[in-house]
């Protein structure tokens, strides 16, 4: 679940004013991408011609662990996104060819929202993907004149959400006045030199391009050829998205508080039809951006 309702979901100006510490990695991280661009063009293809640009890691994250995240009537979602995310590994590695990947977990154990951004910059991914499962929140009835709470099951299909960016200026200016000058380190200072700005700001627009193209292609494959029910792609202010350094989306791939949709969710049959979908635009992507040169 990550939806507005009740889970990671943190509005871009949130970020912004607390955790400074936050923003100071949110600056190292994209120190790594500023460092890169001397080998990059802003379309993530290497400047040496002969080579053409080709999709090696995919970075598979399971939403949740540690006994986070939704609950169904008998299952959870940190079980369901483990179990389709280590489905959806084997089907990469068997049916993308020339792709590795790299998982953010492989257990039921938590993994902090930081770390798995940084398992996936520390990887060189090229493609980040999220698996959760999403939930409503109770509705809130009057029974004989008295206020309720009841669970609302009616919650179906399936939602792609990239993060949304767009606020640059304001992120500097949080930076700066949060950071003593003591305490900045070379590349924090030289990252708030304005040239290197426009640099990343046009880095972070591409991200934005193609996370929403490759998202595009998820709700294509899940609306059109399993004809499942979306909410279609949208942009939120997701942390987990927000500090990658390459192309994420976040799937919803169904309502785990939706008796029906908590066993579709949960059937093999179920698993492996998600799982096809992903592989199937994740071919499509990768064919995409691969004869884009
Ligand atoms: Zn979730």
């Amino acid at each position: 679940m990550n939806s507005i309702f009740a889970d990671k979901v943190y509005p871009g100006s949130k970020i912004m004013k607390n955790k400074p510490l936050e923003r100071v990695a949110y600056c190292l991280s994209f120190v790594i991408c500023l460092i890169s661009l001397s080998s990059y063009t802003y379309d993530g293809h290497s400047q040496d011609t002969t080579s053409k640009y080709k999709i090696k890691t995919i970075v598979v994250d399971a939403g949740h662990g540690g006994h986070t995240g939704a609950k169904g009537s008998y299952s959870t979602e940190e079980q369901v996104t483990l179990a389709i995310a280590l489905k959806l590994q084997k089907a990469i590695e068997k049916e993308v060819q020339g792709t590795k990947v790299v998982m953010t977990r492989t257990t039921p154990a938590g993994v902090s929202l930081q770390s798995r951004s940084d398992i996936a910059n520390a990887a060189n991914g090229d493609l980040f993907i999220s698996i959760h499962c999403n939930a409503l929140p109770d509705r809130v009835v009057t029974v004989h004149g008295k206020k309720k709470r009841v669970p609302d099951q009616s919650g179906r299909g399936v939602l792609e959400l990239v993060y949304r960016y767009g606020r640059d200026n304001e992120e500097a200016a949080a930076i700066r006045e949060n950071l003593f000058e003591e305490q900045a380190s070379k590349e924090v200072k030289a990252m708030l030199d304005p040239a290197n700005l426009i640099l990343l700001n046009e880095f972070k627009r591409k991200y934005r391009k193609n996370s929403i193209m490759f998202a595009g292609m998820v709700n294509d494959e899940f609306v059109e050829t399993d004809g499942r029910p979306s909410d279609g792609v949208k942009e939120q202010g997701i942390l987990v998205l927000c500090h990658t350094a390459m192309p994420s989306i976040l799937i919803e791939t169904g309502f785990i508080d939706n008796p029906k949709e908590e066993d579709f969710l949960n059937s093999e049959d179920g698993q492996n039809e998600i799982v096809s979908t992903i592989v199937r635009a994740i071919q499509k992507y990768k064919a995409t951006l691969e004869q884009a040169l």
